[in-house]
């Protein structure tokens, strides 16, 4: 059975004060709920944030890091670094890291493969361009991105996969995709890893929504039946909208 999972990404955002507080608030106001629950603060607040919830529920992610396992990567952070300080779960792929960094297909089937040698459980982020979507190219580009980074992993690799669609064009930009384009393009995804691999596998896969989700539009995206819950950008640095989106799943 897949779990449902509402993930925030913080960004570049937020000092180790401003963590303090945000995380302290979204604990005092979490709601019950039967989805997991992720923040993802920038690299030197993680040990803050793992020491803030330490009695909660909320778990932490990081928001990238190396393939490398150390050695000359000058600014870089490694998984042996993350998991040290008891963070087991990354977000790799995010169209930031893409356009701004530079990380194509290649780079990210290494980080990939890193992360599930050492057991972490990989939130990988992937989806089409604005153009690539006005050109009706968007089935293939997240069917190569998918088949490039994901399709050399093992069956059993997937259990620590949770795949997170995002539209470039729907990030950080206020414009969401319909839940009925969000709807469609997950279906294509369960169904382009169920022919990869198998369609338990594929059944089994959370494929989270992620492009400007707020708390007056999560409700609707949540309710389709193959999107398992959203990674937030914007709305996860405010707790009381994070919480309605919680809410929401
Ligand atoms: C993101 O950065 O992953 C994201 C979905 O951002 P936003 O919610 O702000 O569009």
């Amino acid at each position: 059975m897949r779990t449902q999972i509402v993930a925030g990404n913080w960004k570049m955002n937020k000092n180790q004060d401003e963590t303090e507080n945000l995380l302290s608030e979204l604990s005092a106001k979490l709601p019950d709920s039967h989805a997991t629950v992720i923040v993802a603060p920038t690299f030197v607040n993680l040990v803050t944030s793992k020491n803030a919830l330490h009695s909660s529920t909320i778990k932490v992610a990081a928001q990238n890091m190396h393939f490398a396992e150390n050695g000359a990567y000058t600014g870089e952070i490694s998984s042996d670094m993350l998991l040290n300080i008891g963070i087991d779960i990354v977000i790799l792929g995010h169209s930031e890291r893409r356009s701004l960094f530079g990380e194509d297909d290649e780079l990210l089937a290494k980080k990939v493969k890193t992360a599930i040698e050492k057991q972490m459980t990989v939130i990988f982020c992937f989806g089409e361009e604005l153009e690539e979507r006005k050109s009706d190219n968007h089935f293939s580009v997240v069917e190569s991105q998918l088949k490039n980074a994901m399709f050399g992993l093992d069956e059993k690799s997937w259990q620590h996969i949770v795949l997170a669609y995002e539209p470039v064009w729907a990030i950080g930009t206020g414009e969401t995709a319909t839940p009925e384009q969000a709807q469609e393009m997950h279906a294509f995804i369960r169904n382009t890893i169920s022919e990869a691999y198998n369609p338990t596998l594929a059944n089994d896969v959370s494929i989270l929504y992620g492009g400007s989700v707020k708390p007056n539009n999560a409700a609707e995206i949540f309710s389709k039946p193959d999107v398992d819950g959203g990674l937030i950008g914007g709305a996860s640095l405010k707790a009381d909208d994070f919480v309605e989106i919680i809410k929401a799943i």
